[in-house]
């Protein structure tokens, strides 16, 4: 059997071209996915995060981003800043990233998590911006003790 019909993502085979190209796993529907601007939001703060936390100089790919086991919580954040109109995304996932240096990236997606699970209950409280950051500030400084 020829590696053309081997799907790249699962490593399914298949008989045909047809089957091949018709077939959807969720590796490939990331593929799909990835001009999507939430998805290129995620895939970008996962190649900050790499940048600030090892010493590799070679930029994460895209197929990198989709083999990780993090995909799902950085394009979660993404969406998150879309959704929620964040002014500079990267500048904040930037930040996030550095005030986190010594974080895990698992504590990291717990606390994009947490801001996210905040925001939702802002809006049901109507708390001011000014107030929602200082709140996402303290849970940041909180994590960073817990380290
Ligand atoms: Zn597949």
């Amino acid at each position: 059997m020829s590696d053309e019909l081997t799907c790249k993502w699962c490593e399914k085979s298949f008989r045909t071209e047809r089957t091949l190209s018709a077939h959807m796993c969720p590796r490939k529907r990331r593929w799909a996915d990835k001009d999507m601007t939430h998805v290129r939001l995620a895939h970008r703060t996962f190649q900050i995060f790499y940048e600030i936390n090892t010493n590799s100089t070679k930029p994460k790919t895209q197929e990198d981003f989709i083999r990780s086991q993090y995909y799902e919580g950085f394009t979660k954040f993404g969406r998150s800043c879309i959704l929620n109109e964040y002014m500079e995304p990267e500048k904040f996932a930037e930040w996030l990233i550095r005030e986190g240096k010594k974080l895990q990236v698992s504590v990291i997606l717990i606390y994009l998590y947490l801001i996210d699970l905040l925001q939702v209950h802002l809006e049901t409280l109507c708390l001011p911006q000014e107030k929602w950051m200082y709140m996402t500030v303290t849970i940041g400084i909180f994590l960073q003790r817990l380290n």
